[in-house]
């Protein structure tokens, strides 16, 4: 990075802010007086701000300070604002990339993650946010994932923990599970590069579709509208019929099976009497039964082509329908026709009933496919202005129904609740709501996580470690090969233990928990992080619980604020907590990007802070992230936008320690300078309420340069010019916590500003006032006249114009040239 070259004058030179010389002075003296240390045992209403924590990836890099930094601003006003404010800090220490380092480099990933805690925590210390280390969380020791262990029995227990087959990627020739960043896009193994094919494992799943329609309440949160809709898109709800389809008579007892039909479930019941084939997945359990001889030859080369796609491959709109028919038809039990049983892969068998019926008038993935395989398709939902010739598209709006027999004529609408009360009046089936959210799948097949506390024992099976025995701890010495293979299946020591009920040799479960378990509940420990009877202290808990106030990014809308959420009211529901919220409110920041991209490791294009703030200080840090543009949206990295930003800093440096001496104070000026100095509270105020970092730092920096004109002038008294100086480094405090402190104590007042009141504003000091505007013909006053501070240029010459007084002085009515001198005077110059 380039040097900054300060403007500075000889005289001036002595007052250069020297961040190298405040910054870490302040740091140490906070922490030694503990002054950001927050306890329950406090009168003022408590404030619980909290940021996402950050991952042990190795380095805080900008876009790490511009997710803290703002969020400690916010923190510090509310602090200033009279709460006892929590904001703490931790670290999410569990995940693939310290195993990944533990195969490539061989170093554990216990001794990488901890290298990194204390390296990253060096960092977050340089950021001078009021962090209280004592409540430091660190989810890989085992005095944190003991309590994951714990809550993991306490969903077994409640059924919300369960084990079920679900596929994962397979290599056939290393005979190994691959996780999805081991699979080229091709769909070969990274390591053979041999087809990876799914194949179904037994894993462990949390049930968070029991509580899909409690978490499309958001009626208790203030959240931002972008990511309440993303969980509402993710959950998926659905309202539709689940409705029974016949199977050809000697089909079923053909197979030697009594399934007489199947079921699909629809949200357009009203387009029934459309359907011209029926889609199955090819995964479905009927498939193989369906499939006659003639066909089992495509479906089954169909089926392996298939296996080796993953399901959003398998679901994308925009791509060819592919699928195979089955040589089956199914019954449409309304109208008694017989349709084709096809098999495709857009169809899945973790969503509905993995049946489809299929109406290509009316659906536009049902209509490519009848046209790629040359399907009739038959119109029941008239298009406005239809005569019956052929669709060039699906039509899949509102309508009139036609040829759906007792139907025919009834608006859309209307039908798809007659044919939902027919459909359950004749049994065929039912209304019915689904949702697309599927259960959360914790298994992983890894080492660096928490151990899933289980055992299986030949004689009493499935066994879970009692909570006195917990942790479960992972085990030292496992090996890191390149298999793929968790190193916890050949860790004999850890594999080979006894059952905790009938004392035999057992096999402990050697698949680990999903890291977003152990950030589900991470803000509950905060409360009380040295607790050691139980994940937190039941009294902190209900003094500091829930979240006033999170803050992260964006991308964790439908993962971690989701499974939060899940688990909070899960907890609630297991009367462990007694909030069912996690977060009461939510602010997205945006995000930094340099040379207009997203900043990236591997292309080189990555902002490290640390010089930054070694050579500007860590106030210029965080008063140019949040002056780069609007936090919620971002904003693009600029060395020069953060010089600017130091050269203001010593502006007001400057400011505030160049002596002030008084010359012939004016009233105006004096009430001129309190109207500015409250209605800058006020914009300040508002604006770090809301988040509005960049407005805030503009409303200072015209107040910094209004303050410059002030003292230029000398027009107001010593004492009022030291007042708006107060106020403008109170206001400043929460940017910069460092540079302030020093320029107070400076100043003479006590230490520490950051246990001062934030400044209130007087609503009659902003409000806009009137002054006294003197008209002037050549230079010698004639009139004066009071007007509003808001008058305009145009208006004052207007005004000055047709005064009965001035007139008197005006030859032809009108002068030759006007001087105005805003908020002061109109001279009239009569050549
Ligand atoms: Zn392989
Ligand atoms: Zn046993």
């Amino acid at each position: 990075m380039g040097l900054i070259v300060l403007m500075v004058r000889k005289s001036e030179q002595k007052l250069k802010y020297i961040p190298q010389e405040v910054e870490l002075k302040w740091q140490q003296r906070w922490a030694q007086d503990r002054l950001y240390e927050v306890n329950e045992n406090d009168t003022r209403p408590k404030w619980y701000e909290l940021t996402m924590f950050p991952y042990t990836s190795g380095d805080l890099h900008i876009g790490h300070w511009y997710a803290m930094a703002p969020s400690d601003v916010h923190a510090r006003f509310k602090r200033m604002k009279g709460y006892n404010v929590l904001h703490p800090m931790g670290f999410d220490a569990f995940g693939l990339p310290a195993e990944n380092a533990a195969i490539s480099r061989g170093i554990h990933p216990f001794t990488w993650t901890m290298d990194n805690v204390e390296r990253m925590r060096s960092q977050l210390k340089s950021i001078g946010a009021i962090y209280d280390w004592q409540r430091e969380v660190i989810t890989c020791l085992p005095d944190y994932y003991k309590w994951t262990q714990w809550f993991f029995l306490k969903l077994y227990e409640a059924g919300l923990a369960y084990r079920g087959k679900a596929p994962v990627n397979w290599c056939p020739k290393c005979q190994t599970v691959l996780a999805n960043e081991q699979v080229m896009d091709e769909g070969l193994c990274e390591r053979c590069d041999s087809a990876v094919i799914k194949k179904d494992l037994e894993q462990w799943f949390f049930r968070i579709t029991a509580y899909a329609e409690k978490l499309l309440d958001f009626s208790h949160i203030q959240w931002p509208e972008r990511i309440k809709t993303m969980q509402k898109n993710w959950i998926g709800k659905s309202q539709g019929v689940e409705i029974a389809f016949g199977l050809e008579d000697g089909l079923a007892e053909a197979a030697g099976s009594s399934q007489q039909e199947f079921r699909v479930f629809t949200t357009r019941p009203d387009t029934i009497y459309g359907v011209t084939f029926a889609v199955f997945a090819p995964e479905h359990p009927l498939v193989e039964q369906l499939t006659t001889a003639e066909y089992k030859e495509d479906v089954a080369r169909y089926i392996e082509s298939t296996q080796r796609k993953s399901e959003i491959e398998r679901t994308v709109t925009e791509r060819d329908k592919s699928g195979v028919f089955t040589g089956s038809y199914a019954i449409n039990k309304l109208n008694g026709e017989r349709v084709p049983i096809w098999i495709a892969d857009y169809v899945l068998m973790s969503y509905g009933t993995g049946a489809v019926m299929a109406v290509p008038a009316h659906d536009e993935r049902d209509f490519e496919f009848a046209k790629r395989f040359d399907i009739p398709i038959k119109v029941v939902i008239a298009p406005p202005d239809w005569s019956d010739k052929e669709l060039t598209e699906a039509y899949i709006e509102p309508g009139i129904m036609v040829n759906s027999d007792q139907f025919d004529n009834l608006p859309s609408e209307r039908g798809m609740e007659a044919i939902a009360d027919f459909i359950t009046e004749k049994g065929y089936g039912g209304r019915q709501t689904t949702y697309r959210l599927r259960d959360w799948l914790i298994s992983r097949q890894r080492y660096w996580g928490t151990p899933i506390p289980v055992v299986y024992c030949d004689r009493c099976g499935l066994v879970t470690v009692p909570a006195e025995e917990l942790p479960v701890l992972l085990p030292e010495d496992a090996e890191f090969r390149p298999t793929g293979e968790s190193p916890l299946k050949h860790c004999e020591a850890f594999v080979n233990t006894t059952c905790p009920n009938c004392k035999n040799a057992a096999r402990r479960e050697t698949d680990t928990m999903d890291t977003f378990l152990c950030s589900s509940w991470y803000f509950l420990r905060y409360s009380s992080a040295d607790y050691k009877d139980a994940p937190f202290d039941g009294t902190k808990l209900k003094y500091w619980l829930p979240v006033d106030q999170y803050t992260g990014g964006a991308e964790h809308a439908t993962m971690h604020l989701l499974y939060a959420r899940f688990f909070i009211k899960a907890l609630r529901d297991l009367g462990i907590v007694d909030f069912d919220e996690p977060f009461t409110r939510l602010f997205n920041q945006g995000i930094i990007v340099t040379e207009g991209k997203k900043m990236s490791k591997s292309r080189g294009r990555v902002i490290n802070p640390d010089e930054y703030v070694a050579e500007l200080g860590a106030d210029a840090v965080r008063a140019y992230l949040m002056f780069v543009g609007p936090w919620d949206q971002g904003g693009e990295w600029d060395d020069r936008g953060l010089n600017g930003i130091s050269r203001w800093l010593n502006r007001i440096w400057f400011l505030v320690l160049r002596a002030y001496t008084e010359d012939e104070p004016k009233e105006t000026e004096i009430k001129n300078l309190r109207h500015t100095t409250h209605k800058t509270i006020k914009r300040v105020s508002e604006d770090l309420e809301k988040f509005k970092f960049n407005t805030m730092i503009a409303a200072l920096m015209e107040f910094t340069n209004y303050l410059g004109k002030v003292h230029e002038e000398r027009s107001v008294t010593s004492s009022a010019f030291g007042e708006a100086i107060d106020t403008l480094l109170l206001l400043f405090a929460p940017t910069a916590p460092h540079f302030t402190e020093e320029l107070w104590t400076r100043s003479g007042h006590p230490y520490s500003i950051h246990n001062q009141p934030f400044p209130e504003w007087d609503e009659g000091l902003v409000a806009e006032e009137e002054f006294t505007l003197v008209i002037q013909v050549n230079g010698k006053l004639r009139d004066r006249v009071t007007v509003p501070v808001t008058i305009t240029e145009e208006e004052a010459r207007e005004l000055a114009l047709s005064r009965e007084r001035i007139k008197t002085y005006l030859k032809n009515g009108e002068g030759s040239r006007i001087i105005y001198v805003p908020r002061r005077l109109v001279n009239i110059i009569i050549t």
